[in-house]
């Protein structure tokens, strides 16, 4: 399959001053981000998975490079069709569950109505149907972790960034994640996935490696088969907000 490019990111570079150390999360990286894939950013614990992270989602600023959002907007990012699943999530504790995956279609001004359905079929996908009407607080850690991924996805974005999505999920929840990115990336939007689970990886269209700061290998599976592997699943995702 032939993909477009979505991002091209080139030599971007990011240091913190930690005290009198100088520590250089990202060192020169570069590669190119494609609509309709899911890529895995696979490192260890202070490779650099997170500042990249936060770089394309605009948390966070580089010291040097160019991120050129390649879609004939402009060079310049398109902040509005990038949601992140933070890692540290993020939810408002106030709201019930279905509620937190709503707000972003609130504020982007769909009324109640329409917003249901969406946020109903994915907290069904994501096996959130049942604690919908709890707090955050009354589920657990790899449910709120599901919600903040049905918050991200909600309005399809473009570009889907998010940070250790399966760290509190057990196998089954696990996969249902990455069914939830792969449908999304099977209606053009492109998922970038920081990971330590390497099992978790054969659910990507790439592999990205980062090792202190710098983007080393880059392996390519087999489309077909990661297909194969996920399916049976075809959950309706809302359908992008601007289209
Ligand atoms: P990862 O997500 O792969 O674990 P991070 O991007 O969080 O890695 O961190 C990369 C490196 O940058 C680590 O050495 C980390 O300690 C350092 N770092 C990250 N954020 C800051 C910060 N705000 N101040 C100082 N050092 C930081
Ligand atoms: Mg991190």
């Amino acid at each position: 399959m032939i993909r477009k490019p979505l991002l091209r990111i080139r030599n971007l570079s990011k240091s913190y001053q930690r005290g009198p150390e100088t520590v250089h999360a990202l060192r020169a990286v570069s590669f190119d981000l494609l609509e309709g894939e899911v890529v895995a950013i696979v490192g260890p614990s202070g490779s650099g998975k997170t500042t990249l992270l936060n770089i394309l989602c605009g948390w966070d600023r580089p010291d040097e490079g160019e991120i050129e959002w390649t879609n004939g907007s402009g060079d310049h990012l398109d902040w509005s069709a990038t949601t992140i699943v933070p890692q540290r999530l993020g939810l408002v504790a106030e709201l019930s569950i279905h509620e937190n995956v709503e707000l972003p279609l609130a504020l982007a001004g769909v009324n109640e109505a329409d917003a249901t359905s969406p946020v109903e079929a994915l907290l069904e996908a994501l096996g959130l149907d049942h604690i919908s009407e709890h707090l955050p607080t009354e589920a657990s850690l790899g449910e709120q972790q599901r919600t903040a991924l049905a918050r991200a996805l909600v309005t399809g974005p473009r570009l889907l960034l998010a940070d250790e999505p399966t760290g509190h999920q057990d196998a089954d929840s696990e996969r249902a994640v990455f069914r939830g990115l792969r449908s999304h990336a099977a209606t053009g939007g492109t998922c970038l996935v920081a990971t330590h689970n390497l099992e978790a990886t054969r659910f990507c269209h790439r592999i990205l490696r980062v090792d202190d700061g710098r983007v080393t290998v880059e392996t390519t599976s087999d489309d077909d088969d990661l297909d194969r592997e996920l399916s049976p699943f075809a959950p309706r995702i809302t359908p992008r907000l601007e289209e």
